[in-house]
Parts: structure tokens; C-alpha cells; sequence
């Protein structure tokens, strides 16, 4: 039978309940700390109260709980240990964690780093190895490596603004050999949603199952002829971007999924919001969170007249399948 691999083991993934395709509970450091402070999250505290909006919000679409989709990557701060204990202290959460790479410039000085001294078939092996086996305590900032119980469950490739460099591609080769090998769905870093369709288009020429790719950020190209061109590939988007008003209105949000949704693609969407950085959190102080999609999104899409079947696609059943990991090849 199908699974998802949780931090708590694999589960029949229609146990997911509301299901929060990228967020962020937890980030100890590393290069997106380095470029701006407020994305430092090691507060464990915090990460219980801001995860716990996030299960109380999923209730009120009559299930136990919901899943966040933890998109920190190898060697970017990530912590499998607290978000151990998040999820200890919060009944009705579930997490998927990530392995794999963000874009290039978050890992600050790359002609250095592992990815470029190893192969693609050596970065592949640690890959599998964070799903099979279980993630680096060290989150492969080295030089010893010490497995915990907790495995991967969502591989991470990410680019740049408009280019997808060679440390990016190789990356994505990488990313690419894992999925095939265990059957794990990749989720995706657009810059500003560029570089959407070559990510698509890329790894599925890699051999990747289109249905096991998402492509994240893409609302912040908000062009439906575009994102139904991606769509078209196989893949999923996701979406998220919550609140963000400094960048566009969430009616930008709405309007390409009811567009989406007209063309047949209803089904291939995952909503996040990205709440990265603790400005974007509620545990900090904002007026808004990582329970967003729940708590306001699928209300106002009601509101807006959308299907509640289509909301509840959305919200859940679009993400059970995602999170689903495929036969390995
Ligand atoms: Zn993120």
C-alpha cells in the first residue's frame, strides 16, 4: 500500500488531514540566517504555539489534525532533533521532513562546499540515505555523520532569479536519481516563480514521475497561462505566499486557482504559505501564520463560491496524493 513518511514513521497517507505543502517550524542557522536574521526559527517554544494555530485551524475542516511539509534542507540550519520535539508537544500534527538543496546562494560559498567536490551518484547516496535510512543529526554540515530515527519523507531542489546555475543543476540530478530510486515526491524552490516549467520540464526529462514533482512558490508569477503550461507537464504546483501583501493581494491567489481550477487542473494544486521567517509568524507577533490556508484561504474561496469540493482538494485531498511516495525503480 501506498505511504507517507512522516517524522513519526509512515502513515496511510490519507491520515494526512489538512495538509500545509511548505512551511517552516524550525531553522537553527546557516546561510539564510547569515543574509537575513529574521529567518533564525530555534525557538521550540514558539514553533509548538505557531504549529498548534496550524491543528486548531485544520479542525474546523472536520479532521484530527494536519501535516506541515518542512521544507529546511540539508545543510540550511535544519534540525531534526527539535522538530522531534515539536511534534511530541503537538497533538494532531504530523511533519514531512526534507533533504535536498536549496538555490545556490543560500549556501554563501559554494566552490567549497560538498555538492561541488562529490558526484551526482555520491549526492544521491546521501539523499537516499536521509529517506531510507534516516537524517543526519549534523544535517550534513560535517564532517561526522550520525543517522537518527527520523526520515525524510520530501525532496528539496531549488534555483536562482530567471537561471538555474551548475551547482543548481547538478543538484536537481541529484534530487532527480533519489526520487527514482525510492519512490520520494520532489517539492520545489522558484525564485520570484521563475524557472517553474524548466524545473518541470527537467526533471521529468531526468525520469522523475511528473505526478511526484511540485513546483513551489509559483503563485509569485501569478499568470495562470503560464502555471497551466506546468500543470500540462504532470506536475503539481504549489502555492503559497499567504498575506504577502507587500508583494501582490491574495486576490492574485484566488483568481489563478479558480482559472486552475476552470482548466481542469484543480487537482494538481498544494497550498502552503511559507511563513519562513519569524515576521511571517503569528508566535512572533504577527497578525498571520502558518494556519492561514485553513483558517482564512478556504473560508474566503467559499466565500468566493468556489466548490467545497475543489477547496477540499486544496486543502487536503491534492496533498495525500503528492506526499504519496511512488514504487521505487
Ligand atoms: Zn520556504
Amino acid at each position: 500500500m501506498s505511504f507517507a513518511r512522516t517524522l513519526r514513521g509512515d502513515v496511510d497517507p490519507s491520515t494526512l488531514g489538512v495538509v500545509n505543502g511548505h512551511d517552516h517550524l524550525i531553522r537553527t542557522g546557516a546561510g539564510e540566517v547569515y543574509i537575513d536574521a529574521d529567518h533564525l526559527l530555534d525557538d521550540v517554544d514558539k514553533a509548538v504555539e505557531e504549529a498548534t494555530y496550524f491543528v486548531d485551524a485544520s479542525k474546523k475542516w472536520s479532521v484530527d489534525g494536519g501535516t506541515i511539509i518542512e521544507m529546511c534542507p540539508a545543510n540550511c540550519g535544519r534540525d531534526v532533533d527539535l522538530l522531534a520535539q515539536v511534534s511530541e508537544r503537538v497533538p494532531g500534527l504530523q511533519i514531512i521532513i526534507a533533504t535536498g538543496f536549496h538555490r545556490q546562494a543560500n549556501y554563501l560559498e559554494t566552490r567549497s562546499h560538498w555538492v561541488t567536490r562529490y558526484s551526482v551518484d555520491q549526492i544521491a547516496d546521501l539523499l537516499v540515505a536521509d529517506i531510507e535510512e534516516g537524517i543526519d543529526r549534523y544535517d550534513y554540515s560535517g564532517p561526522l555523520v550520525e543517522r537518527t530515527q527520523y526520515r525524510a519523507g520530501v525532496i528539496k531542489v531549488a534555483t536562482s532569479y530567471g537561471k538555474i546555475t551548475a551547482f543548481e543543476r547538478k543538484c536537481m540530478e541529484a534530487a532527480a536519481q533519489a526520487s527514482i530510486r525510492t519512490g520520494c515526491p520532489i517539492n520545489t524552490h522558484t525564485t520570484y516563480g521563475t524557472c517553474g516549467l524548466e524545473q518541470a520540464e527537467q526533471l521529468i526529462e531526468l525520469g522523475v514521475a511528473p505526478e511526484k514533482v511540485a513546483i513551489g512558490h509559483i503563485q509569485r508569477n501569478a499568470d495562470p497561462y503560464y502555471l497551466a503550461e506546468i500543470c500540462a507537464t504532470g506536475a503539481y504546483l504549489e502555492m503559497d505566499g499567504t498575506y504577502r501583501i507587500k508583494y501582490q493581494p491574495d486576490s492574485n491567489r484566488i483568481m489563478c486557482l479558480r482559472e486552475l481550477g476552470e482548466k481542469g487542473y484543480g487537482k494538481q494544486i498544494l497550498l502552503g504559505t511559507d511563513s519562513g521567517k519569524r515576521g511571517y509568524q503569528k508566535a512572533y507577533g504577527s497578525v498571520t501564520g502558518v494556519d492561514f490556508n485553513a483558517l482564512v484561504d478556504g473560508p474566503r474561496m467559499l466565500a468566493e463560491g468556489f466548490d467545497r469540493a475543489y477547496v477540499e482538494d486544496l486543502l487536503m485531498y491534492n496533498g495525500h496524493r503528492f506526499a504519496a511516495f511512488a514504487e521505487a525503480r
